[in-house]
Order: C-alpha cells, then structure tokens, then sequence
C-alpha cells in the first residue's frame, strides 16, 4: 500500500490500525469473517472503473468484453456451487438484495411473514422501522419461549391467518438449523412465496455443514461476506421461473450499476468455497461453536436452544448477572470481539438487552479448534466472572495478542 501511504497518510494509519485490532483480537462476530488475499486483490482492483448497468450481452453502456465474463464466471460459479438455477450478482449487500425480492413480487400493503427481529430475524424481515416493515404489512413468527426453537406449528397458524405473499425462512441469530421443507409445506398451503435467507449461513450451506433452502425455497438471498468469506455484496438465487422478475427488480428496479469489482471478488470467493479445504473449514466451524458451547455450559452459562449446531451461539447473561452490554464492552477491551444480542422474550431493551451474540466463523478462518475453542471459552469466562477487575481484563488483553500471533489470519500481515 506504498501509494496509499504516501497519498493519504491518515487513512493509511487508520487502515494498518485497523489490521492490528483484526488481527491481535479474538472476532467472534457472528457476522464477520476474514477474506483471502485474492478477494482482497480483487476487490481492490480495477474493475471499479467501469460502469455496467445491465446483464451480460445486454449493457447499456459499451465496453463490457471483460465485465461480461467476469459476471457470467461469478454466475456460473455461484450456480455450481448451490446448485441453482438462476443467479443474480449484482445485489450491492444483502439488504438490498432482500428489498428486491420484495420489489419484485410485491404491491406496497401487501403481507410478509418473517422471524421478528428481537427473536433473531433481520431488520429487512419485516421490522417496523425498516423499508421492510413500513411499505409491507409485516406480520412476525417468534420462537418457543419453552425451547428457544422456531416453532413451525405456530408459523402455521399464521400464515394460514395472515395469508401471506411471502414466508422469510432465515436469521441472524438462530443457533439451530432451519427445517426448509417444513416451511416449504407452510407455504405450500397457504398459497405463498417462500424466501429464504440464508446470508448468516451460507458458507455452511456451500461446503456441506447446513442443509441447503435452494432446491425447497423460491427465492435464496445471501450476503457473501459473512460465513461465504467472500467480498461484501450479495446475491439472490431462484428458480428459473423467476429469473426474470428478479433481475429486472435488481436492475433497474433499485439499482443501478453493479460494483464489478465486488463481482469479481465474488467469484474468486465461490472457487474457493468449492474445495475441499472449505468443505473442511464448513464442518470446522460447527465443531468450533459445539465445543465453545460445550465450555460456557460447563461455567454455568445459558445458551438459549442449549447450544448451536451451525456458527453462532447466543448466550443469556442473565443468570450471570451482567447486561450484554457491558458484557460486550467488556470482552472487547479483554480482545474478544462479540455483539450485545437481544434473546427471544427479552425483559431488557433493545438497546441494553441480556445476551451477546458469539460466532465461530472468523476465528475458524484463521485456525482455531478444539484447543484454542476451548481457552477462548475459558477466557469469556474469566472476563464474565469479573468484569469489574481491570488488572484481569488487561492481562488477558496481553495474553490474547501473543496468542493470536500464532494464527495469522487470511488476508493479513503480521503487523
Ligand atoms: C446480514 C444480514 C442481511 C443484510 O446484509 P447487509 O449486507 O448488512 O445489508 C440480511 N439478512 C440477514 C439474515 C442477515 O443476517
């Protein structure tokens, strides 16, 4: 980055800091992920030069010989890799591309059936103060207070009462994984769309570690940089009798021009996502987030369903006496990195709610397993314990970046 540093020495030190925090802390982002070199370079390439509103042989501008492959070889990638029969690239992020989904099927009014967002679904499922929530009528599932699990007969009952256009199967921050058929019976019955979104978790899909929604769901959005440890972008998946809806709802319908640079990032991404090392990596992550369940149980935590069987954990504090706040607060500046999470039925506010959110997908890309799981578990715990001893919280701070040194991250120099 010789030129960057000499043309702007501000954002060069901010990024190098910001490769130092990525790399001496511990990510537990359940979102978060480190990508390879080559979808880094990618990325930065330039293909962000050019502009490409259209689709392949169909571009409104000229000069598309490269781009035209570029995106058919993401397409084409993508498709593989899932197995689906239609691809859209172009989504600039999964927000959108969840937003064209609706464009594309749905009248302002009409109704969606989601997870609700305090029960682990995303704000574009429906949540009041989303586009989502305020052009739609947004109807919403939650999960069994019993057990912390969808509970499919209720999201029967809804659907069938609010007839829904559309039935959202997907989370960001359900432990468990997802029964598409049973939701594919729901909307089967009740006459409406299934979409699933499988952005949390679509990296589990690729290499074999989840149950995959695109043969059972009509439409399939992700994002590609989460557990797909591709570029930040998305894209939507659909039977072929909906390619054309969807890509006119992407372009032009909400969008205009495609980052060219992410879709080339993309493809190198699914490459990758199509070997075996990913495959490996897939089934790691889930061992990761069992064995860190199986640590915080054994200290005494709740893990709301009792533990995970994909990337992500979502923990109650409650029982620990310490809001997911603080908590989160606290871990950082221990160098473990998680997000304050609201848990299903949440007596605190949003904003101050009693769980975090932990997840294994990151720390997976840079080599943890069963041992390194395990100490981290011991470290949360330790913090967890005495979140007010300062002298404890630097000293695992120490701890933390010396251990992380070991495990260099993809995409990373040590710093
Ligand atoms: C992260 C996420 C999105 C949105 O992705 P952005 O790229 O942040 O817009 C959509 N749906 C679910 C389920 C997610 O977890």
């Amino acid at each position: 980055m010789e030129q960057l540093r000499s043309t702007d020495r501000e954002i060069y030190e901010l990024i190098k800091l910001e490769e130092k925090r990525q790399f001496d802390k511990i990510r537990l982002i359940a979102s978060e992920n480190y990508v390879s070199s080559a979808v880094l370079q990618a990325t930065g390439s330039v293909l962000t030069n050019k502009y490409s509103e259209g689709y392949a042989g169909k571009r409104y501008y000229e000069g598309q010989q490269v781009i035209d492959q570029v995106e058919r070889l993401a397409i084409e990638r993508a498709k593989d890799l899932f197995g689906a029969e239609h691809v859209n690239v172009q989504p600039y992020s999964g927000s959108p591309a969840n937003v064209a989904v609706y464009f594309a099927f749905l009248n302002p009014g009409d109704t969606i059936l989601g997870m609700a967002l305090p029960h682990g679904g995303h704000l574009t499922h429906g949540a009041k103060v989303s586009i989502s929530g305020k052009y739609f009528n947004a109807h919403s599932y939650s999960l069994s207070r019993e057990t912390g699990l969808i509970d499919y007969e209720e999201i029967r009952a809804k659907a069938l009462a609010c007839r829904p256009k559309i039935i959202i199967a997907g989370h960001s921050a359900y432990p468990r994984i997802i029964d598409f058929e049973r939701f594919r019976a729901i909307a089967d019955e009740c006459g409406a769309l299934l979409m699933a979104d499988m952005a949390h978790f679509a990296g589990l899909v690729a290499g074999g570690a989840h149950p995959s929604p695109v043969d059972s769901a009509d439409v399939v959005t992700t994002t590609t940089h989460k557990s797909l440890r591709g570029p930040r972008g998305a894209m939507i998946l659909c039977k072929e009798r909906y390619a054309a809806a969807i890509d006119k709802a992407v372009f032009p319908g909400i969008q205009g021009g495609p980052h060219n640079n992410s879709t080339a990032a993309m493809a190198v991404a699914f490459k990758e996502a199509a070997t075996d090392e990913f495959k490996h990596y897939a089934s790691q992550v889930v061992e990761n987030s069992r064995i860190l369940a199986e640590t915080l149980i054994g200290h005494g935590f709740t893990l709301i369903t009792g533990g995970s069987d994909n990337h992500l954990l979502l923990v109650d504090l409650t029982s620990k006496d310490i809001g997911g706040k603080p908590a989160a607060q606290t871990l950082d500046r221990a160098g473990i990195v998680v997000n304050y999470n609201a848990v299903p039925f949440d007596p605190r506010k949003p904003t101050d709610p009693s769980g975090i959110r932990i997840g294994t997908a990151a720390v997976t890309s840079r080599g943890f397993q069963e041992k390194e799981m395990r100490q981290v578990g011991e470290w949360i715990n330790a913090v967890i314990s005495e979140p007010q001893n300062d002298h404890l919280i630097s000293e695992i701070a120490e701890d933390i970046a010396v251990f992380c040194r070991d495990f260099p991250p993809p995409g990373l120099t040590l710093p």
